[in-house]
């Protein structure tokens, strides 16, 4: 346990950590399932084509989902831009801009023009409000994200989608497995897109799929996906190449296996930092809200530097030093990235705040109570003795305090 300022790495002491710890290690799986599954589509000799494998994972997270289908992708930015692409969109989409830069970027790669909308203060997630200020006459579209693991107010959206006769669809990258109300948080909207890249909690090597009840929409991204080929052939854009392989099937398959005992390895270090953070001033997890049930894929603190006595990028720094791989999600916000930050300017004075003050800290069922634990004393330290240690970190930078 760190006592004073000098024990810190960044000022010469020893890691508190030996080996680094990450935010979006791979969860466990079962090898030997995994082995298993993959033996059998060799023996079987089919490896990707819709094979038997990713037909029964779009099963699945259909089942999941709580709609009546599932489209298997290589990842989740093709599958972003087939279903910009399968909804006929043009113009102007709106979407969030404190999200991952693929929610804007698959827009822009299929030429819409994202809108970027303000968040909510308190949570960090669209504001309904702001969204349906923001319809203009060029807006096609409203793209909702459902953040850190938690759900953004998708049934106020899909009123403001209503009201303008408005396709609304997710980025549900984060959400697998979310409910709002009771209700799966992936079955609102036209469509939602769920991520298996390996830091999801659900992860596939790579993979996507997009959940819809709508079976037409479901038969122009099947064929959309298959270069063009098939049924509901005849979209404009052509098609793809964004088939999910059997590979990818097993390995998200066998990690769906394990995805209820992924949900309560994070809820429990939920607990942990929970507990550990408590009464730490300026360090504050983002409220509980009793409508939603997430899956703990990611752990956000804000740090207000005006109660900790310090900030958000010295805290990461401090930490990276302890080899605790923390990460600012997410910052910057889109709107402050190339190619955005030089067309149109956004006021996002909500998204620039959580930007410049969050945290995500690691979880995952490769990080246990115990290692939480610590990274909370670290935490407990540097704010305790922030005087000391911005003090300390300016000397060394040659600054005066
Ligand atoms: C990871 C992520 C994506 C991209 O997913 P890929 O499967 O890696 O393409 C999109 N949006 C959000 C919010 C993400 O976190």
């Amino acid at each position: 346990m760190k006592l004073t300022t000098g024990d810190l790495a960044i000022f010469g002491g020893v890691h508190a950590f030996l080996r680094p710890l990450y935010v979006g290690s791979p969860n466990a799986v079962d090898r030997d399932r995994l082995f298993d599954r993959l033996n059998w589509a060799l023996d079987n000799q089919w490896l990707s084509n819709s094979g038997p494998l990713a037909v029964e994972f779009e099963a699945r997270t259909a089942e999941l989902a709580g709609v009546r289908n599932s489209v298997a992708t290589c990842n989740a930015t093709v599958a972003l831009q087939m279903l910009c692409h399968a909804l006929e969109l043009t113009g102007e989409v709106i979407m969030p801009s404190l999200t991952f830069a693929a929610t804007a970027h698959a827009a822009r790669w299929v030429g819409l023009d994202p809108v970027f909308v303000d968040v909510d203060p308190l949570s960090g997630q669209l504001d309904p409000a702001l969204v349906a200020e923001a319809v203009g006459p060029l807006t096609s579209a409203i793209l909702g994200v459902h953040l850190w693991g938690r759900t953004c107010r998708a049934p106020e959206l899909e009123k403001v989608a209503s009201d303008h006769g408005l396709p609304l669809f997710f980025d549900a990258a984060h959400a697998i497995g979310c409910t709002l109300g009771g209700q799966p948080v992936a079955s609102f909207g036209v469509a939602s897109v769920f991520s298996f890249h390996p830091t999801k909690v659900v992860a596939g090597f790579e993979g996507g799929a997009i959940v819809t009840d709508d079976d037409a929409l479901a038969g122009r991204l099947r064929s959309l996906r298959n270069f063009g080929l098939g049924p509901g052939a005849g979209s404009p854009a052509g098609g793809t190449n964004g088939k999910m392989s059997e590979a990818a099937a097993a390995m998200a398959l066998t990690s769906l296996d394990g995805f209820e005992r992924a949900v309560a390895h994070n809820r429990s270090n939920f607990d942990a930092y929970a507990a550990g953070l408590d009464r730490v001033p300026g360090v504050r997890l983002l409220p509980h809200d009793p409508s939603e049930s997430r899956n703990y894929q990611y752990v956000i603190v804000e740090i207000d530097e005006s109660a900790a006595g310090i900030d958000r990028d010295l805290v990461l720094r401090i930490l990276q030093g302890e080899n605790v791989m923390a990460k600012p999600y997410f910052s910057p916000a889109c709107h402050e990235l190339e190619p955005y930050r030089s067309g149109r300017t956004f006021r996002l004075p909500h998204t620039e705040r959580f930007a410049g003050r969050v945290l995500a800290l690691p979880t995952g069922t490769a990080v246990s109570r115990e290692s939480i634990r610590r990274i909370c004393d670290v935490l407990r330290l540097v704010v305790s003795r922030s005087d000391e240690v911005t003090s300390r970190w300016q000397q060394m930078k040659g600054r005066p305090a």
